[in-house]
């Protein structure tokens, strides 16, 4: 089985400029924006530009200079949203039981409230 990317996602429609954003840092590969729905009071959306479905299918085919910025890109959102001194979560949803809604790899970088457990527990 082999992911395929959907250009119509709503990720790909950001990053051709067909939909605004509020960017909060722009690389060559990467684009970090605020969620438009915020869960946490900083809520950033870290996407690399390249047509990846999610965290998987990116690691194991990106090259080497679009992880390397990706992963630096996160670190300078962490960085300039100030989410060092509390802590922080990044989540990157996949696949149905995942519960990714939009199907373009994204990392979610939540702060500035206790973000409770990271899985509530299943029902024994
Ligand atoms: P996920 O469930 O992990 O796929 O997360 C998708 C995220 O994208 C959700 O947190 C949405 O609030 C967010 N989202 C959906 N549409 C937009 C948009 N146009 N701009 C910014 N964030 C969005």
């Amino acid at each position: 089985m082999g992911y395929v990317y959907d250009e119509q996602n709503i990720f790909a429609k950001i990053l051709r400029g067909e939909i605004p954003n509020n960017t909060v840092l722009e690389t060559e590969h990467s684009l970090a924006f605020r969620d438009l729905y915020p869960q946490a009071p900083t809520h950033v959306l870290v996407i690399p530009k390249g047509p990846y479905v999610c965290f998987d299918h990116f690691a194991q085919n990106a090259s080497e200079a679009e992880v390397i910025d990706y992963v630096r890109a996160v670190g300078e959102v962490c960085k300039s949203e100030g989410v060092e001194a509390d802590g922080f979560r990044l989540i990157s949803n996949a696949g149905k039981d995942g519960v990714q809604e939009v199907p373009h790899l994204h990392v979610h970088v939540l702060a500035g409230r206790p973000l409770g457990r990271m899985l509530a527990r299943a029902p024994e």
